[in-house]
Order: C-alpha cells, then structure tokens, then sequence
C-alpha cells in the first residue's frame, strides 16, 4: 500500500461520464495508485496524497482521440490551406517517402506531448508512415517516452496492405507487439479498403484476424474509399465490433446499416473533413443508424490536437447542417439534436467503447485514473460556470488544462507538462524540417505550403453600388 501514490482532486465540478451523465458539484475524486478510488463530497484521502484544488474548475476524464497521424506534427501548420487532394500528393505520392525513422521519431514526439498538453490522455496514432519496421519501432520508441495512453495503428501507405501486412518482417513486428502490449500501448492496424471487387486487401485482414488485432480504416472519403469498401469487408466478414472507420462522411444508407448491423463504430474528424473535403461531418446523419461515435483531430499538418475543437466544430457543423437541411424545405429548427453534453461524451466514453477499453472513458471508481482539470483561475472565461457541458465544449481550451493524472501519474501540474524536455523534442522536429527542406529544395517547399488559387474568383458587379453612402444616409430608398 505505501509504495501507491495517491491523488485528491478537491472541490471540482465533476463530469464523471457515467450512464446517468451526472454533474457534481463541490465534490472530489480520490486516485489511489493507478485507479479512481473514489468520487464524493469530502473524500478521506490516505496520508501522503496530494492535494489539487479543482474549486472553480470542471474534472473530467482524460479525452480520446480515435485518429491522430502523430508523424505529421513535424510538419505542424504547413498545410493549412491544402485540400485533401494536395494531402495526397504531398504525403502519399511525392514527399512522404522522405521521412526517415527519426522524422517519425520527431512527429509522434512532439504530437503525443501535445495530446497530454491538452487533456487527451489516449491517442491512437494512426501511423501510415511505417515504411520499413525500423520507422515502427521509431514511432513506438516516441510513444513510450511520453507518460500518456497509445494505439499504435500501423500503416504504410508507401505499399499496398496486402504487401507489407503479410511480409514476415512487418507480420513479426505486429506479433511482438501484440505479446508486448499493455494498457499504456496497444496496437492494431490502419489501411484502407479501396473497393476493388478482387477485394485484393483479403490477406491483410486476415493477418489481422489472426493476430487478434482489430483495424482501423479511412472510410467514406470522397474519391478515395466509398460504399464498395465497406460491402466488401461486410459481405467478407471483416467488419466487426472493434473495426473503426474514420471519417466515414461519403456514405450510403447501405453502407450506414452495415456498420451498425456488425457493430463498428465511427471516428468523426469534423474540424478535418470541413476543410480537407472528406465529405459533410456525418454526425447529423449517423444518429438515424444508432451508431456509436468517437472523435477525432487527424493531423496537425493541418489543425491542432486539442479535442475541445473536435466538440466544437462537431456541435458546430451538425447544428448547421440541420439548420440548411430545415431551410431548403422552408423550415425552422427549433430544438437542436446535438448537445454539449452528446459530444463530450463521444470525446470520452465514446472513445473508451471505440478502443473496447471499460476502464477508460468515465471517472468511477476502479476504473483507470486518466482525467483532466479544466481551471485557469487568471481567465475571464472561467466564470460563471453554470452549464459545465457547454463550458467544455464551447468556451473551454487547451490553455485552461490545469491539471492531468494519467494512470495515477500527474502529467500535467499547474499548466505545465511535469518532466518533460521540451527542448529535446524542439530539437528533434527542427532538424526533421532541416531534413525535408533541404531534399525538397526551397522552391518545392514552399510551392507545398501555398497551393495555388484556382482563379476563378470574380467579384460580381454589384448594382447597389449606384449611390454613395454619404447619400444613402439622408436618402432612404424603399
Ligand atoms: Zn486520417
């Protein structure tokens, strides 16, 4: 007993994420060793604890992130005016062949440090740079040194699925990796289905079938995997209860029941498929199929990996695609589907139920102690707290992150990351840009950073323009 640390999180308003969605005011959540021990008002906590005062602030458990491609942190922003087609093009077709093992070193380092920085306690890194296993065991080498929770999904998309899944080398990897996992590291595999009738991805799910590991696959992404796909692993028996589609924006009401039918579930990355162009975030349709959803922030070579913009932009574009659904029939909206707290939950429990994880995803008791503290006492916007689930999901950001416990162990502490050497991590995506840069040539990265415009953009002539303003002050026109 004496060598388990213990944690009391004091006075917060707790979001424990049960079944009930109960809110909890003034209460306290007891962390003994790697567990929750408790949750209540006035907990006794075993001497020696240490004490974090939650006052004022929101406790909830740590987020999940069902899709994050860590490698591309290296790259952090440089896509930020891309489409999904120069994505491809960049990444798949020209330039990401060049990342060495310790560019994905690099990326998955400073990307799980930014997971832990914002309150997402478990990443599955959605790693489809693995072009040999030397850059696997570089992904993973980054994971293990950073105290947070992790998937590794391996993928390649420098080969085809049923090429490097079944080599011995790769086979060999995932199987020492299955042997080796824990509750801190996982792994599965990430490739896509690209709906070839041959259904040539067969051996790569079968690989996967026999290792017990489950995949995770890019589903419904305009011109690029559709409703094919998902009846080929269907009709194959490859759709299954922990199969994750990402995305899964371009699909059919076949497809749609398919995936309920066997169970799956869907990883919504909206702030993603807004702006890449996978198709319209499909939440607003996905609730008619009863499906469950995580959600998800896909690359920061575009967005950041907070998860609080994933509840926003999801609340945001389900709401408006209900709106211009209602007004193209001359409607109103009048009550709103969505809730703060349904996308707070998809943030938390519906990630723990995505990975099959019961210990992960709510604060109570015996469960895993991974949870955050939302509390930033110098800021304007943390009073008055009265709807704590719209206060995560619409006026919270990673900069109000206090506090985060992750398997029992502060990871976080007043603001800050608690041993970390940020500069190692600096260093290490420094001299990954220096790497990409200097192969690419100045003018090709740049060229990569600012696609060019399509050019059509002509300003309309614009008759109200007939009358200056001056005029239009003392001249009302009817
Ligand atoms: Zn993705």
């Amino acid at each position: 007993m004496a060598e388990l640390g213990a944690v009391v999180v004091r006075h917060g308003t707790v979001l424990p994420m049960d079944t009930a969605r109960s809110v909890l005011t003034d209460t306290d959540v007891l962390v003994v060793g790697d567990r929750i021990a408790g949750v209540g008002a006035g907990l006794e906590a075993p001497p020696g604890a240490e004490e974090i005062d939650a006052s004022g602030g929101i406790v909830m458990p740590g987020m999940i992130d069902t899709h994050r491609h860590l490698w591309q942190t290296a790259m952090r922003g440089y896509g930020a005016d891309w489409t999904l087609t120069q994505y491809f093009v960049w990444y798949y077709l020209e330039h990401g062949r060049k990342f060495r093992p310790q560019d994905i070193y690099a990326g998955n380092l400073l990307g799980a440090l930014e997971a832990i920085d914002a309150g997402v306690t478990t990443t599955v890194d959605w790693s489809h740079g693995l072009q040999s296993v030397d850059h696997a065991a570089a992904a993973v080498e980054a994971l293990q040194s950073v105290p947070g929770r992790f998937v590794l999904a391996y993928g390649n998309i420098q080969a085809a699925p049923w090429e490097w899944v079944t080599s011995p080398e790769v086979r060999g990897f995932l199987q020492k990796g299955k042997d080796a996992a824990t509750d801190r590291l996982g792994i599965q595999l990430a490739f896509d289905v690209l709906g070839d009738p041959s259904f040539p991805e067969r051996p790569a799910f079968e690989v996967a079938r026999d290792l017990g590991l489950p995949v995770t696959t890019h589903a419904g992404v305009w011109g690029a995997t559709n409703d094919d796909g998902i009846r080929l692993m269907h009709e194959n028996g490859f759709a299954t209860p922990d199969t994750v589609y990402v995305h899964a924006a371009t699909l059919n009401e076949d497809s749609y029941l398919r995936i309920a039918a066997t169970g799956g579930s869907i990883s919504v990355s909206t702030e993603s498929e807004q702006s890449a162009g996978q198709g319209y975030p499909p939440t607003w349709q996905v609730r008619r199929y009863d499906i469950p959803v995580s959600l998800s922030m896909d690359t920061s070579v575009w967005w950041s990996g907070d998860l609080f913009s994933a509840m926003r932009t999801t609340l945001g574009a389900d709401r408006a695609r209900e709106h211009l659904e209602a007004h193209v029939a001359g409607e109103t909206v009048t009550s709103s589907h969505l809730r703060a707290e349904h996308v707070v939950e998809w943030a938390t429990r519906g990630g723990a139920s995505a990975l099959r994880r019961d210990d992960l995803g709510s604060l109570e008791k015996g469960r895993k102690a991974d949870l955050v503290v939302i509390k930033n006492d110098h800021s304007p916007v943390s009073f008055p707290l009265l709807n704590p689930y719209g206060h995560v999901a619409f006026q919270a950001q990673r900069g109000d992150v206090q506090t985060v416990i992750v398997d029992g162990v502060v990871v976080k502490r007043d603001h800050r990351l608690v041993g970390v050497d940020l500069s190692a991590a600096r260093t290490a995506v420094e001299n990954t840009v220096d790497h990409l840069r200097g192969a690419l040539g100045e003018e090709t990265w740049q060229a990569g950073m600012h696609p060019e415009l399509p050019g059509d953009d002509k300003v309309l002539d614009n008759p109200y323009t007939y009358t200056d303003y001056a005029d239009s002050s003392t001249h009302h026109h009817s």
